[in-house]
C-alpha cells in the first residue's frame, strides 16, 4: 500500500472521497522490561505466550531490534521524538520529559489523527499530543493504580495490566470518534520491578523449577571492573519485597488473602533463611523468575483480548499492530536482573508487527533496527511526512519485505545514568552484525566482543592483536556514528566521585 500524503488523507476525512483507501489504524502495545527471552516466538525454554506469538504467526518478529539507551524513561523519549537521548534531553530517569517538542503523536493528530495514551507514562510531565490520555503516577502500582487524567485523578481497583487493557477497549469501543483513523498506546507496567502477579497467576509454575541460563554464574572474568561493581544481581541484591516476604500495601482484603495463600509471606522467610551459597541462590532464581513471568501471563492474556475485540469488530484487517518493550532485561543471564548494559540481553527489545496485507505472515527479519526508528515508522504508516530532524529510518519497507540496499550497518548506544541504581557505569559503542565496542569512558576503558565466537559475552577480545585491524575499524565507525548523530562531546557527564566518609570518632 503506497503511503498517504498529508492531501489525500485530509481529503479523504474531508469528504471520504477514497473509500479504497482508507487510512491505518495502529495498536501500538507496549510493555516495560519484557526480555526477549520470555516470548515464545523468540524461543523461550521457561515460558509460553500464545497471544504475542500469534503476532508473530501473523506478521513479522524482529530478531535484531535494539534500543539507544536501556533505561525506562529514556527509551519512552526516544520513541515519541525519533531522537537520541541527547537531542531529545531524556538522558536519565530522573530528569522531567520537555513535552512541549516535536513528538510523533503531535504531527499525527495535525492530520486528522485521534491519538490515546494509556497506561504507563513515566516521563513526569504531563503527556503532549494526545487526544484522550490516562497514565500511572509515575511507575504505579501492580494492584488499585490510581491514574492521572486532563480531569484530575481516577482511582480504580482491580490488576493493572488487566485495568490498563479495560481502559483500551473502552476507549476504543466507547471513546473514539469513529469517522477518524486512531494511533492508540497501550502501555503497561508490567512486568517491571517488583514483579508482582495477578490474582489469577499467583500460583502458576509451582511446583516445577524452571530452566536456569548458562550464564547464571558468571564469574565476571575477561572483562573491564563495571561487570563485577554492579548491584544487579540475583545472588545478593533482591530486596524482601522482590522475593514476596511480604505483601504489598495497597492490597483489598480480598486479593491480600490469595496473596498471603500464595506466598505464605512468614514460611516462606523462614525457609529462605535455612539456605545457604547456591542453594539460595536457586531459591531466590526460580522465585524471581516465577513472578516475573506470571506477569507476562497476564500481559499475554491482555493482548489476546485486544486482538480479540479487533477481529469482533472488523477493526483488525486495517489496523496494524505492534508489541513492543522499553528495553530488554536479564532473567539470570550473568546471574542479573535489571537491564542498563549494551550487553544483547539489555540492548535488545522485543519487536513484532502484524499489517494484515502487507507483511508477509510468519516472516522473520534480521535486520539491524532500534527503537530510534518507531516515530518514523508510525508516521509513514499513518502517511505523514517525517521532519527531517528525525534520527531513525522508518521500517515500513522492512515490513514489505523490500529491505533498502543502504540499510544500516551498524547501531550507537549510549547510557548515562551514573551514579544511579545498579551502579551499571556510563558506557556508549557500536554494535555490527557479527561485532560490538564498548567504551567505559568515565573509566577510559574498552570492551570488545565476537558476537559469532562468543554469543554470551563473557570474553573481552580487546586488545587481542589478531582483533587490532577490526578495533581500529569500529572505532572509526563509532566516531562516525557519534557525528552523524551529532552527540555533543562536551556533553559527556562527568562521573562524581564518591566523597570519603569521616572515619568515626
Ligand atoms: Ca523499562
Amino acid at each position: 500500500m503506497k503511503p498517504f500524503t498529508y492531501s489525500i488523507l485530509a481529503l479523504a476525512f474531508a469528504c471520504q472521497a477514497f473509500p479504497n483507501a482508507k487510512p491505518l489504524n495502529v495498536l501500538f502495545i507496549f510493555s516495560d522490561d519484557h526480555a526477549y527471552q520470555a516470548i515464545s516466538a523468540y524461543g523461550s525454554n521457561r515460558n509460553k505466550t500464545p497471544n504475542i506469538d500469534r503476532l508473530a504467526k501473523e506478521g513479522m518478529i524482529f530478531h535484531r531490534a535494539f534500543v539507544t539507551n536501556s533505561i525506562c524513561a529514556p527509551s519512552r523519549a526516544v520513541i515519541l521524538t525519533g531522537k537520541h537521548s541527547h537531542l531529545n534531553g531524556q538522558l536519565t530517569n530522573g530528569i522531567r520529559f520537555d513535552g512541549a517538542q516535536q513528538t510523533f503523536p503531535k504531527l499525527l493528530r495535525k492530520t486528522g489523527y485521534q491519538t490515546a495514551m494509556i497506561g504507563k507514562w513515566h516521563l513526569k510531565s504531563d503527556p503532549t499530543g494526545f487526544d484522550f490520555w490516562q497514565v500511572l503516577q509515575g511507575q504505579g502500582p501492580y494492584y488499585n493504580p490510581p491514574m492521572n487524567t486532563p480531569d484530575g485523578v481516577k482511582r480504580i481497583t482491580g490488576y493493572t495490566t488487566d485495568v490498563i487493557t479495560d481502559v483500551t477497549l473502552d476507549w476504543l469501543k466507547n471513546g473514539r470518534d469513529k469517522d477518524k483513523p486512531f494511533f492508540v498506546m497501550s502501555q503497561h507496567k508490567a512486568p517491571h520491578r517488583n514483579w508482582q502477579p495477578g490474582p489469577k497467576h499467583l500460583n502458576k509454575y509451582d511446583g516445577i523449577d524452571l530452566p536456569e541460563p548458562e550464564t547464571l554464574r558468571d564469574d565476571y572474568k575477561n572483562r573491564l571492573s563495571p561487570a563485577s561493581t554492579q548491584a544487579m544481581t540475583i545472588s545478593g541484591h533482591l530486596s524482601a519485597s522482590d522475593l514476596k516476604l511480604r505483601a504489598p500495601g495497597n492490597l483489598t482484603p480480598e486479593q491480600r488473602a490469595k496473596w498471603e495463600a500464595a506466598y505464605n509471606p512468614k514460611n516462606k522467610a523462614f525457609e529462605e533463611a535455612k539456605l545457604e551459597g547456591d542453594e539460595l541462590l536457586k531459591w531466590k532464581y526460580q522465585r524471581y523468575v516465577k513472578d516475573y513471568l506470571r506477569c507476562i501471563d497476564s500481559v499475554d492474556e491482555n493482548i489476546g483480548r485486544l486482538l480479540d475485540y479487533l477481529d469482533k469488530s472488523g477493526l483488525a484487517e486495517n489496523t496494524v499492530v505492534i508489541y513492543s518493550s522499553d528495553q530488554g532485561w536479564y532473567l539470570g543471564e550473568h546471574g542479573w536482573y535489571d537491564k542498563r548494559w549494551m550487553y544483547e540481553e539489555s540492548f535488545r527489545t522485543p519487536l513484532l508487527v502484524r499489517w494484515p496485507g502487507v507483511t508477509k505472515p510468519g516472516s522473520e527479519n534480521h535486520d539491524l533496527v532500534q527503537n530510534l526508528d518507531y516515530a518514523e515508522t508510525f508516521l509513514e504508516l499513518c502517511g505523514v511526512d517525517r521532519p527531517k530532524d528525525m534520527q531513525g529510518e522508518s521500517i515500513v519497507p522492512l515490513l514489505k519485505g523490500k529491505k533498502p540496499g543502504d540499510w544500516r550497518k551498524s547501531l550507537y548506544y549510549h547510557y548515562y545514568e551514573f551514579p544511579g541504581a545498579h551502579s551499571v557505569r556510563r558506557h556508549y559503542g557500536v554494535r555490527t552484525e557479527k561485532h560490538k565496542l564498548i567504551y567505559f569512558y568515565n573509566l577510559d576503558g574498552w570492551e570488545m566482543y565476537d558476537l559469532e565466537k562468543d554469543p554470551n559475552e563473557l570474553n573481552s577480545v580487546y586488545g587481542k592483536p589478531e582483533y587490532a585491524s577490526l578495533t581500529k575499524e569500529l572505532k572509526s565507525e563509532l566516531d562516525r556514528l557519534r557525528k552523524l548523530y551529532k552527540v555533543p562531546e562536551d556533553t559527556r557527564p562527568v562521573e562524581r566521585k564518591k566523597k570519603p566518609r569521616k572515619p568515626k570518632k
